[in-house]
């Protein structure tokens, strides 16, 4: 993206490769000349870039962008103005690979024709003594000349949309204007720490950031150290794509995806497809409707973009798309699952403040509703159930495909369990977790039905084949699921109108006494209304690891309890269920003595 060659030789490009180009207007707003002139500081290889931006009563007077570049000669600064002409590409062929932030050598020329610019500009390093100055308005030259000046170019625009009034008119508040561009240098700052950038408006400092190799001081600098605390890095690299930067902890999320910032090739761009990767990252540990934060940046071969897609460059388009998407929401998994993510039970005055005006919850992010109170078995009932539950527990134990990773949780010894639901048990650090026994076991089941699925060990036969009657209605649903059932374990056969005989299960659900839960498994499947976001194969596991799992009010043995908490620590996603409920919640010893008022 530096350019180093002093001073940078212009040209007008031919009109092959200007048809090329996507076509359209670039100067739309404010924030677009902003952009655009922003980018073309960067392109000139500035280590500091300053932005101002002079108010008038309820629009934006005038912007000015100074910054200490490679900087233009006296011949360069009078065609920088003319359409089509760039120092950044000269043939078609580079089009493939862009590696300036501009090339359509458009930008000067469009904002020149609707407003009045000044530019001053003296090469870098060239030892030229004077700078020059040009003024165009409405497209025409007005002035040019000789003028002392420092190395580098400022761009003062003034007037904006002078002459086409109706662009004017749909302008939006001056504060609207104001927050576009400051999200706009937020995306440009993240994406180039290595840049100073200053932006004031009024006189009045808004984003200022310093030059730095490492992409958390700048994301320190803008949004603070309570915002860092919750991040956790992010690294990938594969032979067409590397990722770094950061992804927040589940306990900071937010109402919508303007907190996804992300660059490709330091470019800052928006990309829904990108936002649902990240979001894919977090799979169940986030709620459906939050969004986390995230801040990558992305390199990609230059030959598997396309920048050339639409004028401002804000969207690109991705060859291997599917590839790319897959190494985004892996680097964000991983990242997430190689920590530990247990939320804190923190009394309300203990809560970390909310960043102003924001609407992102620092609570633990995950809430629930606590299971319906179940009453705990009676003596005789609880020892049969003992049996019934050792067996559901040992079958996960015989667990194969899965890795166990469960190092980045704490060693956990049971206490005891409260009300045949909750485990309670502490770590060596002193604190409190507790686990939702119920919720856990399906976790664990859930992993198990995945890493078995389709594989050799799946399923085991009924001694007995159970004979299952639906309604007919329930009867084609269930036929259409037959083939996802079958590689989950489940072997079912029409026997029959509307009549199936069920001859294997899954080996996760063990030896079943009581056939009543393959009812109640086949029962949710047709009942359920089909969902778009969750395929066949997704709810299926998920009921058989819901029905399988240990159910809450099941009195179980210290041992037992230990059993679980030995599973779910060796789980890929310990930390929510199925569902995205939390499985565990954590009080530190400090936070304990805190809601006791012992500090
Ligand atoms: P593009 O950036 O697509 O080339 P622009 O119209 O934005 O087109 O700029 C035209 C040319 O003017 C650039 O290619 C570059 O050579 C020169 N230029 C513009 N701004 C600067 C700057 N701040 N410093 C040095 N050169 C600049
Ligand atoms: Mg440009």
């Amino acid at each position: 993206m530096v350019n180093n060659q002093n001073p940078s030789q212009i040209h007008v490009l031919d009109q092959a490769t200007v048809n090329k180009i996507a076509a359209g207007e670039v100067v739309e707003r404010p924030a677009s000349v902003v952009k655009e002139l922003v980018e073309n500081a960067i392109d000139a290889g500035a280590r500091s870039i300053r932005i101002d931006i002079v108010s008038s009563h309820n629009d934006i007077a005038n912007v000015r962008i100074s910054d200490d570049g490679c900087g233009m000669n006296p011949a360069d600064t009078l065609l920088a103005f003319t359409p089509h002409a760039t120092s950044k590409i000269t043939r078609i062929d580079d089009l493939t690979h862009i590696r300036t932030l501009g090339f359509r050598g458009e930008a000067l020329a469009s904002i020149a024709a609707v407003s009045r610019v000044s530019l001053i500009t003296r090469p870098r390093g060239t030892g030229v003594v004077h700078g020059t100055k040009v003024v165009v308005e409405g497209g025409v030259l007005q002035v040019t000349g000789e003028i002392g000046a420092p190395e580098g170019t400022t761009v003062l625009v003034e007037d904006l949309f002078f002459n086409t009034p109706a662009r004017k008119k749909f302008q939006k508040s001056k504060n609207t204007e104001i927050s576009h561009i400051h999200a706009l240098l937020e995306g440009i700052c993240l994406a180039h720490p290595e840049i100073s950038f200053r932006l004031f408006v009024d006189q009045h400092e808004h984003l200022v950031t310093d030059r730095t190799p490492r992409m958390l001081d700048t994301i320190a600098r803008i949004y603070g150290s309570d915002v860092v605390k919750e991040l956790i890095p992010v690294n990938l690299s594969l032979p067409f794509i590397t990722i770094v930067g950061y992804t927040s902890r589940p306990s900071l999320s937010r109402k919508d995806a303007s907190r996804l910032i992300i660059s490709i090739n330091q470019r800052f761009v928006s990309s829904p497809l990108i936002n649902g990767a990240i979001r894919e990252g977090y799979r169940t540990l986030l709620p459906k409707e939050r969004f986390p934060v995230a801040f990558l940046s992305l390199t990609i071969d230059t030959g598997l973009i396309d920048v050339n897609v639409h004028p401002t460059k804000k969207l690109v388009r991705l060859s291997r798309e599917k590839e790319i998407v897959q190494a985004i929401q892996e680097s964000v998994s991983t990242a997430l699952l190689s920590h530990d993510l247990i939320p804190a039970v923190r009394t309300a005055s203990h809560l970390p403040i909310a960043e102003p005006g924001e609407n992102s919850i620092r609570e633990p992010g995950m809430r629930y509703d606590l299971p319906e109170a179940v009453s705990s078995g009676t003596s005789e009932s609880t020892h049969a159930g003992n049996v019934t539950t050792d067996r559901q527990l040992r079958q996960t134990e015989l667990s194969t495909g899965n890795v166990p990773v469960g190092t980045k949780l704490p060693n956990m010894e049971v206490i005891g369990q409260l009300g045949g639901i909750y485990i309670l048990t502490t770590t060596e650090s002193g604190e409190l977790i507790l686990v939702d026994q119920h919720a856990a076991h399906e976790r664990i089941l859930y992993e198990q039905v995945l890493a078995r699925t389709g594989g050799d060990h799946r399923s085991q036969e009924l001694i007995v084949p159970v004979i299952l009657h639906r309604t007919s209605q329930e009867a084609s649903i269930l036929l259409d699921l037959l083939p996802a059932l079958a590689k989950a374990g489940f072997v079912l056969e029409e026997f029959g109108r509307d009549t199936f005989l069920v001859r294997a299960i899954p080996v996760v659900l063990g030896k079943l006494e009581d056939t009543t839960m393959i009812d109640e498994i086949i029962s949710d499947l047709v009942s359920e209304e089909p969902s778009r976001t969750v395929n066949n194969r997704e709810r299926i596991t998920r009921v058989i690891a819901c029905r399988g799992a240990v159910k809450a009010g099941t009195i179980c043995t210290k041992e037992q309890c230990q059993r679980i908490v030995y599973q779910i620590r060796n789980t890929r996603n310990p930390f929510t269920c199925p569902h995205g409920r939390p499985t565990m919640l954590r009080f530190s010893r400090a936070d304990l003595d805190a809601m006791f008022k012992r500090t």
